[in-house]
């Protein structure tokens, strides 16, 4: 064949670091700090939850999503946020969130539409926007010592124009663990006002928070303009599942399942069944489910953190989510790519370049950066701790 068989669309994407890190991981049988995946035991009213779906229907559920897991989210907003979502209007499932990333940003941006991107970037978004035209505008989130990453005023300003259809906002943050705060929410959600734009809020992270998660969704003036992400993944420990939502107000999310019905239609329906049992478990009143989680994580950070302290890189300690960023340049490596694919054979422990979440132009500012996850065993994150500590020597 001499035509060029892929499409524009995809002519610049590579393989995804996750794949590219995981499969080193495999090959070194080294311990992998890379992909953020638990590797530790699925809670057990998780799997007896999947086990109790299998039995029953097993056909096409409805296209926003199985009632039972519509009204399993909606009651859980009613909880959480005191807001009343009607589970068919405001409501609809998706494949993980990554499949809810990519139906909101093509069912929202047009060709030549503007789209605000925080960097680093969880690497879906500036791909979700490129496959639908879009452009991605990207503004810095700058490192601090504390662990805090600083977002300028200035710079966000700068980053709207009478362009800008959509911001994409990640919080907890990944890679870098921050939590937006109060001030920040508001300033974007006042931009997005000013501007007449949309946001997305991709809350997958929200469970596994620190410090305050604030819901962007929940801030003055936002609900009208914003969906929200989450899923079930990262809080149940089941991120092969890949069930999600988005949530929001009626036109946003009917625009979205114009565009859902026509990516995969519906989600796994023993999937969703499971799901919606598992969230009404959790929800139990007196079921300490979500508080140690969030203790266990806690746990998990700190130990990575401290053990980290001990090896040639320095961690910036995260609010959230289950990735640590460190500097790395006292071990003198060109760049983050060389240390990542080093790691493997040298330590037996893989990490993420940080540069895969950087656009093009930034990749430098993720040189002398790795990303380390801490959703593992404690043996698994003591004995990298171990393997790294030896890279001193
Ligand atoms: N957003 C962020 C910030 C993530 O880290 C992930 C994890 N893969 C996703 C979205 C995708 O979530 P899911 O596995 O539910 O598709
Ligand atoms: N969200 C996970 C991470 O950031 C994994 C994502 C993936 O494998 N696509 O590591």
């Amino acid at each position: 064949m001499t035509r060029r068989v892929g499409s524009r669309r995809i002519a610049d994407f590579g393989e995804t670091v996750f794949a590219t890190y995981t499969r080193l991981a495999t090959e070194h049988k080294a311990i992998n700090l890379g992909q953020g995946f638990p590797d530790f035991e699925t809670p057990s009213f998780v799997l007896d939850a999947l086990r109790a779906s299998a039995g029953e229907h097993q056909q096409y559920p409805p296209l926003p999503g199985l009632p039972e897991l519509l009204e399993a989210v909606s009651e859980d907003h009613a909880r959480r946020f005191g807001r009343t979502l009607d589970p068919v209007a405001n409501i609809q499932i998706t494949v993980g969130a990554t499949e809810g990333l990519f139906a909101a940003i093509q069912a929202l941006v047009d060709p030549g539409d503007e789209v605000v991107i925080f960097e680093p970037f969880y690497d879906a978004y500036p791909a979700d926007v490129t496959m639908a035209g879009g452009i991605p505008k990207f503004v810095p989130l700058h490192p601090q010592s504390d662990g805090l990453w600083h977002l300028d005023e200035a710079e966000l300003r700068a980053c709207f124009s009478p362009k800008t259809k959509l911001v994409i906002l990640n919080t907890p943050h990944n890679p870098s663990g921050k939590l937006f705060s109060a001030e920040e929410l508001d300033l974007i959600v006042e931009l997005a006002e000013r501007h007449d734009s949309l946001i997305l809020s991709d809350e997958v992270y929200e469970h596994i928070a620190f410090g305050q998660h604030l819901p962007l969704a929940s801030r003055p003036g936002a609900w009208a303009r914003t969906l929200t992400i989450s899923s079930i993944g990262k809080t149940f420990s089941v991120t092969g599942w890949k069930v999600g939502w988005v949530s929001g107000p009626a036109p946003l999310i009917q625009a979205i399942r114009m565009a859902h019905q026509w990516i995969p239609f519906t989600v796994a329906t023993p999937l969703q069944r499971a799901s919606a049992a598992i969230l009404n478990e959790a929800a139990q009143p007196g079921n300490p489910y979500y508080r140690e989680l969030k203790q266990a994580y806690l746990r998990k950070r700190d130990l990575l953190v401290t053990a980290l302290r001990e090896t040639p890189f320095s961690p910036l300690v995260p609010a959230g989510g289950y990735f640590v960023i460190a500097d790395s340049r006292e071990l003198g490596y060109r760049d983050d790519i060389e240390l990542c694919n080093d790691l493997p054979a040298r330590a037996g422990v893989v990490a993420i370049p940080p540069s895969a979440f950087y656009s093009r132009e930034h990749k430098t500012l993720a040189r002398h950066l790795v990303r380390f996850a801490y959703c593992k065993r404690d043996e698994a994150l003591i004995e990298a701790g171990n393997r790294l500590r030896a890279l001193a020597g």
